[in-house]
């Protein structure tokens, strides 16, 4: 397939689908990121900035390991050269937006009643869903 080189705009925006159908293997693939997953002491995942690679965890289970990866394309996407809480925190939206679909949570909120069943529903974790919602009002 011909790829074109990514430019900053489009980062931002990725041509992948949102929600349950975003696949951030892809995303990364798309970006020209590296992806290795393998042994890692205690993290689930690592954004290498001095490699422009990320890291995967082995012990995760293939659910988690993509919402980790979501995650940690956000740190190489914004270009973090650490994690520091903020970076955390932009990483984590960065992720949820792509993870959630807005027209999907917007039907979720007609019926689901709390906030542990639309989390369920999305397929993610509360704090992504939280991280969502703190940005869409941002
Ligand atoms: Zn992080």
């Amino acid at each position: 397939m011909l790829r074109t080189p990514t430019r900053k705009l489009d980062l931002i925006s990725p041509k992948t689908s949102r929600g349950r159908a975003y696949d951030p293997w892809d995303h990364a693939d798309q970006l020209g990121i590296p992806v290795v997953v393998r042994r890692l002491r205690s993290a689930h995942g690592l954004w290498m900035p001095e490699y422009g690679q990320i890291l995967i965890s082995d012990r995760l289970r293939v659910g988690q390991q993509r919402l980790v990866l979501s995650h940690e394309i956000g740190h190489g996407v914004l270009m973090h050269p650490d994690d520091r809480p903020k970076h955390e925190k932009q990483a984590d939206q960065f992720a949820a937006q792509n993870l959630i679909c807005p027209d999907e949570l917007a039907d979720l909120y007609g019926w689901a009643s709390d906030e542990r069943k639309i989390v369920a529903e999305l397929g993610v974790t509360t704090r992504l869903f939280r991280a969502y919602v703190l940005s869409q009002a941002a």
